[in-house]
């Protein structure tokens, strides 16, 4: 019997594997997506119940009021930016703007799990980096594995799942060393919970290397996960190829009025993001107390590298009422979220060491 074939790439795709959710009725806090467990700001919804009207329409196909309000939140030109279904969905469409069959993307490796099946979708090929025992990126390495076929370089920075930040020191180096016609992803989905005061500043790197896209989310510190909103700011003609590649009207109505709304609460959002801040540095500090080796965090996360023991870990997390995000061989990754959801993730870390 004949059959359709799907594209052999997708044979070896890794699955994305979602964080778990947390059963209706259950009392368990979810540590699992590094979502924020602060509820929509009342505006917000507002905003969003305002345009419930609209949804029988089309959205505006370029997000011009949310372009605009993003680059003057930012300091850059409107034409210099582009959203997104996500920033997940921004970063399909950068890999369909710069690369062909076959191309290499270079990137560090444990890191985002969308990277090595948005490349493989692209029909490029991952080239994966082992990420340091401290949990922070090589950059060095990322920069050594530049090739002639190299396209794209992703850097992501705090790294997901491991929460260092990339230093700037590191990341001027790296721009140095990189040619000028590869693409530097810098992927800052967590930029707004970075303290490191060594760490690079994506938008002075933008301004100085034309060759540099930021990846920038409103699902984690705004806080709207749900309505899958994202965007790259580059230099104008690469915004423009990234805009031609783009799903047409990737954004939703609701989705760009949220945004634009949430820039207009960012005082308000970055208080809450001050507190998640603190509650991260209670985590980090309590684990370390308790004897765990923890790299440092600079995002919504941390990350204990216990290898094989990734698995009973969540599950005594999970029967103790939070959920986590176990990597199979590699290590757990925890959401920071409500106070008392850091006792519970504290007191399964002092009973497991036990
Ligand atoms: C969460 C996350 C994103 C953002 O994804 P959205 O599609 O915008 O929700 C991007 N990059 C990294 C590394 C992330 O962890």
């Amino acid at each position: 019997m004949k059959h359709v074939p799907l594209r052999p790439a997708l044979a070896s795709l890794p699955p994305y594997v979602p964080g778990a959710r947390v059963p209706v009725g259950a009392a368990a806090y979810k540590l699992s997506s590094n979502e924020n467990p602060f509820p929509p700001l009342p505006s917000v919804v507002a905003a969003i119940a305002d345009g419930a009207v609209d949804v029988n329409r089309y959205p505006d196909m370029y997000a011009t009021e949310l372009t605009e309000a993003v680059a003057e939140h930012l300091g850059v030109r409107p034409g210099q930016v582009v959203a997104g279904c996500g920033s997940v969905a921004v970063l399909g469409h950068v890999l369909a703007a710069f690369c062909d069959a076959g191309d290499e993307v270079v990137h560090p490796w444990r890191s985002f799990e969308a990277y090595p099946i948005a490349v493989t979708l692209a029909g490029a090929t991952g080239v994966p980096v082992p990420v340091g025992a401290d949990g922070r990126l090589d950059l060095p390495a990322l920069a050594a594995a530049v090739t002639d076929r190299t396209r794209v370089v992703l850097v992501c920075t705090p790294n997901n799942p491991t929460g260092p930040a990339v230093h700037a020191d590191e990341l001027e180096a790296f721009l140095a060393a990189v040619p000028r016609d590869v693409l530097v992803v810098l992927d800052e989905a967590y930029v707004e919970f970075v303290r490191d005061p060594d760490a690079a500043d994506g938008l002075a790197a933008l301004a100085a290397h034309r060759n540099v896209v930021l990846l920038r989310t409103f699902s984690k510190a705004y806080g709207l996960a749900g309505l899958r909103v994202g965007f790259a700011v580059a230099d104008e003609r690469l915004a423009a190829g990234i805009r031609a590649a783009s799903t047409p009207f990737g954004v939703s109505h609701l989705a760009q009025l949220a945004g634009v709304a949430s820039l207009r609460a960012t005082d308000e959002l970055l208080a809450r993001v001050d507190r998640i801040v603190g509650e991260r540095t209670r985590m980090l500090t309590g684990l370390r107390d308790l004897g765990w080796d923890v790299p440092d965090s600079q995002a919504n996360f941390v990350w204990l590298g216990i290898g094989d023991d990734a698995a009973r870990f969540a599950e005594t997390a999970t029967r103790a009422g939070v959920v986590v995000r176990p990597f199979a061989g590699d290590g757990v990754r925890i959401s920071v979220g409500e106070p008392e959801a850091t006792d519970v993730v504290l007191a399964v870390a002092r009973d497991v060491r036990r």
